[in-house]
Order: structure tokens, then sequence, then C-alpha cells
């Protein structure tokens, strides 16, 4: 595991974020809010990917309404996100939501932020401050020209000082950029600065290629530094692509304690069996496992048994069979047509045991 920092620990429902926790996966809902059953049914295929936290936009009286109802029907937290207006943040404090994303600065006038203070101090509801590049005030735009780092980071210490005035300190910042060392930069500032836990993300990365590439470059960095209590991948695509690729980034630097590994070989001239096909369909069948184990798929008999050793359990191609693996002993040989489905009984039988002990 890479030492995280230590931050304060903030509680979203029945998650705590930051302090000593895990890192926690987030996304966003691409449904009208208003529209109760298409959002339940996002959220719980988000759930089912592995899912912790949820945000749905609340941008209009009917979003704020919905929240009550979309709340009975799942089973992770919910965020409300809003702009500017403090009467959407109350109804959707009043409805049951778990955090809101607010910035205090854009509020307005100093008694509407003090009603939504207020309202989330009853409910013991945190705020999350989302800084934002593309957007930012225009006071840090005189003064520094145009974003940069430096001007994110006194924003997001701008917000945080209108909260902790009001002895509010529930709090979790974001500071989101779409130029990568831009955001890496902010983040790496900001954790020196801030006590408070970070919500990771690169704003608008793109499509689910280049989106993955470009959010995995720059949260793998800050993550890799220690940086970070919880994150979003961002992608212009289902957001269940997002619960993955934020798992399988996770997974690289050994910050999940509830998905399975896949290791599978590039393939070469040696190889032996259709790699490729097996490699994405285990990869598939191991991608709701909830425990963390290590599979591996590897294509001939030369490297593929010292790799297939090192996991919990594997298999190494050889010419129309395979080599079947556990914990480092060959159990047996499988003829290629059944070697992933005896795979997926090795893989269940692990799974078994370990959740059993
Ligand atoms: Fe090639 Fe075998 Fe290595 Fe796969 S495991 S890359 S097939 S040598």
């Amino acid at each position: 595991m890479y030492l995280r920092q230590n931050t304060v620990p903030v509680k979203v429902g029945d998650l705590t974020i930051g302090g000593n926790n895990e890192v926690i996966i987030q996304s966003m809902c691409t449904t009208k809010t208003a529209d109760v059953e298409a959002t339940v049914n996002e959220i719980l295929r988000l759930e089912e990917a592995g899912c912790q936290v949820v945000r749905v936009t609340v941008n209009n009286k009917e979003a704020a309404a919905a929240i009550k109802e979309i709340k009975k029907r799942i089973h992770i937290p919910l965020v409300a996100d809003i702009h500017f207006d403090y009467r959407l943040a109350l109804a959707a404090i009043e409805n049951g939501i778990d955090k809101v994303r607010i910035n205090p600065g854009n509020i307005g006038r100093r008694d509407k932020i003090e009603q939504v203070v207020q309202a989330c101090k009853e409910k013991n509801i945190p705020i999350r401050i989302g800084v934002n590049a593309g957007s930012l005030e225009n006071h840090l735009l005189e003064k520094y020209g145009y974003p940069t780092a430096d001007a994110m980071v006194e924003s997001a210490l701008f917000h945080i000082g209108i909260l902790e005035e009001l002895d509010f300190h529930n709090i979790i910042v974001s500071l989101k950029a779409s130029d990568v060392p831009m955001a890496i930069e902010a983040y790496t500032k900001a954790a020196q600065q801030i006590k408070y836990p970070l919500h990771l993300g690169i704003t608008e990365s793109g499509t689910l290629h280049a989106g993955t590439i470009k959010s995995s470059a720059g949260i793998g960095a800050l993550l890799a530094l220690g940086i970070g209590s919880t994150l979003r991948i961002s992608l212009s695509a289902d957001p269940v692509e997002e619960i993955k690729v934020a798992r399988e980034l996770l997974k690289t630097f050994g910050l999940i304690s509830n998905a399975a590994t896949l290791v599978s070989c590039p393939t070469c001239g040696r190889l032996d069996i259709d790699l490729f096909a097996i490699a994405n369909e285990v990869e598939e069948y191991i991608s709701k496992i909830k425990v963390p184990i290590k599979v591996s798929v590897l294509g001939c008999a030369v490297n593929g048994p010292g790799e297939a050793r090192e996991a919990d359990i594997g298999i190494a191609g050889a010419r129309g069979e395979g080599l079947l693996f556990r914990y480092g002993e060959m159990i047996r040989k499988v003829p290629e047509l059944e070697l992933v489905n005896e795979l997926k009984k090795e893989i269940d039988e692990i799974v078994r045991v370990f959740e059993a002990t």
C-alpha cells in the first residue's frame, strides 16, 4: 500500500472519507435526476460495478424533490451537485442527501450561505468545495491572468475560509483541471496546505480510451504521492466504465481490498492458445468479484508457469491445452476448450473459501 497523506476524516452517509481509510470510488449519474426510475437504475448498475458514492445534478426543484425517492431505493451515499442556488441545496438536504457539492463563495449573500451551512450542521452533512480551473473567480483571474495551479489552490482556500468562519469543518475539496500537469500541481500544493480530504479528478478528460489514459496519468501520479482520499474518473462514456477504470487504477497501487486482479501476457510467437479471447472472458468474469485474488492468464509454458505461480490461480497455455496452477502448484492439465470453464470453477472455489474465512 502507498502511504496515504493523513487528512481529517469526513463522514459521508455510512462511509468515512479521509483519515486512514481506503480511497473511495465515486461517479456521477448521466440521467435527469427528476427521472427517478432512470436514475435509480443507473445507480444500481454503478453499485454493482463497485461505485461507493454517487452524485446527481440538482439543477431544479423537481431534481431536489426526487432525492427522497431515490434515497429509498439505493444503497450508497448520494451527493447533490449544486451551482449557486441555495434553495436547491436546502431542499436536497431536507430530502435526505448525504453530501452537497457547492462552492460557498458562489452562493451569494451571507445569510444564504449561513442557511446552507446551518442545515448541513444539523444533519451532519459535509460540503465538497469543487474548484474547477475553467470557472475560477474573477478576482483570481484578474490576479493571475489565467487559470494556474496557484489560483486554484487560492480559490479552494477562499471557499474553505468562508466555511471555517462559520465554524464549519465538515469539508472535502477537489481541484479539477483538464490540463493534467496543472491538476497534479494544484493537488500537490493543496495537499501541503489543506487538512481536509481531497477528491481527485481530471475534468473533461475525454472518451473511454483517451480519458482513461489522461485520468490515470494525472490521478495515478497523485496516488503515488499518497495524495487523494476519494476519486472520480470523468469519461464521455457509460459511467460504469468510470468505475471499472477507477478500480483498475486503485489495484495498480494496491489501494483497494475488494477487487480481483488479472495478470495476462501480451503474447508473442510462442503463443499456443487463443489468449486474447480467454483473457477478455476472464477479465469480465472477475470484474464483479469483491475479494482481492490474483488470476493469471499466460500464453505459453515457457515463461507462463513462473508467472502463474505468483498468482492465486492461473493458467499457462500449451499446445491445445493449458496448465492450471493454484497457489503456485500445477494442479492439472486441461484441454483448451475446457480451460476457461475449469479456471472459473477454481476461481469460484477460491472466492468461496476466502469469503468463508
Ligand atoms: Fe510469449 Fe509466453 Fe511470454 Fe506470453 S507468456 S508473452 S506467449 S513467452
